[in-house]
């Protein structure tokens, strides 16, 4: 079940169709077509599950799939802003790459957004539009601070006697790339099932929030970064996406809620607690919210 309710941004939820007939609070929070185009969006019509339901927690997608919930349309946007990017590159493709087809398999189905000669005049490069945070891309390229002696010493205070230090920045940390990396690794399976040979497989990220200060103290100096994504075995794929499909049809099926998703899924619990959509129809994030509540009295 797609998306059935806006939440304005005083935090009341509702229904997408009496927003699209008129806002009911003082003022829209955005343009009618941007409601429009963000309420078109929510719903693609794709029946079974796709990739990137099954990289997200089995019960998260469950609960999108089986209950009526509320979303932000502002958060939608970001959504609609990486769709922007692709249609931009539509009338530039050139007859050699091909872009934004979905493809399926018997466990799931997915579509790539640009393959064929994205970067030189190599054949079989597959590649990925991210429209992404400072956060993420500082993460995803393995950069991290470190605290370096600047040879001088503390003379006075608390710390007199003690080398004084200063951070820097290091380009040498493990890349967190897993979800890109499985999303990216799944669309090369289902195009050399569809007999494509897949080279080499690049995101392009476009950093949303590039000219805040934020970003530069993350070490994100650019608005756009090309990150290389590494293979990952067919085998190991089959079984990810095999098993999470299994235990998705079969909740569906028997109508039992699954078990809660992953601490990997869930970013530690954080998403729980603030991003993930299902969240208000979740048990667990009601548990969570209450324990963070007693902890905070
Ligand atoms: S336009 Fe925005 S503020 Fe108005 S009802 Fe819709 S979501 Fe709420
Ligand atoms: S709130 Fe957490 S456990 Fe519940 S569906 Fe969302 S991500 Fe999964």
């Amino acid at each position: 079940m797609p998306a059935t309710k806006f939440i304005c941004p005083n935090g009341e939820r509702v229904p997408i169709k009496e927003c699209l007939n008129s806002c009911k609070q003082k003022e829209r929070c955005m343009f009618l077509p941007t409601l429009r185009a963000i309420a078109k969006s929510l719903d693609r019509g794709i029946k079974g599950p796709t990739v990137t339901e099954l990289i997200s927690g089995v019960r998260e997608t469950y609960l999108k799939k089986t209950t009526s919930y509320a979303v932000n349309p502002q958060s939608v946007l970001y959504s609609l802003h990486g769709q922007a990017v692709h249609t931009i590159h539509e009338d530039n493709m050139d007859g050699e790459i091909l872009g934004e087809i979905r493809l399926n398999d018997k466990i799931t189905s997915g579509k790539f957004d640009l393959f064929g000669k994205i970067i030189d005049n190599e054949e079989g490069v597959l590649g990925d539009l991210k429209v992404t945070s400072s956060y993420k891309i500082m993460k995803a390229l393995g950069i991290y601070k470190e605290d370096v002696e600047t040879g001088e010493i503390y003379k006075s205070g608390l710390k007199k006697g003690q080398p004084k230090t200063r951070k820097i920045f290091r380009y040498d940390g493990v890349r967190h790339v897993w979800d890109w990396s499985v999303q990216l690794n799944y669309y090369r399976r289902l195009l050399e099932e569809a007999e494509f040979h897949v080279q080499r497989m690049f995101i392009q990220a476009l950093c949303r929030d590039n000219s805040l200060k934020t970003a530069a103290e993350r070490g994100i100096t650019k608005p756009v970064y090309i990150i290389p994504i590494h293979r990952i075995s067919n085998h190991w794929l089959d079984k990810y996406f095999g098993t999470k499909a299994k235990l998705l049809q079969q909740a569906i099926r028997t109508k039992r809620l699954p078990s809660p998703c992953s601490l990997k899924e869930t970013w530690e619990g954080k998403k729980c607690l603030e991003y993930c959509d299902a969240r208000e129809n979740c048990p667990h994030a009601q548990e969570l919210a209450l324990l963070k509540e007693q902890k905070a009295i």
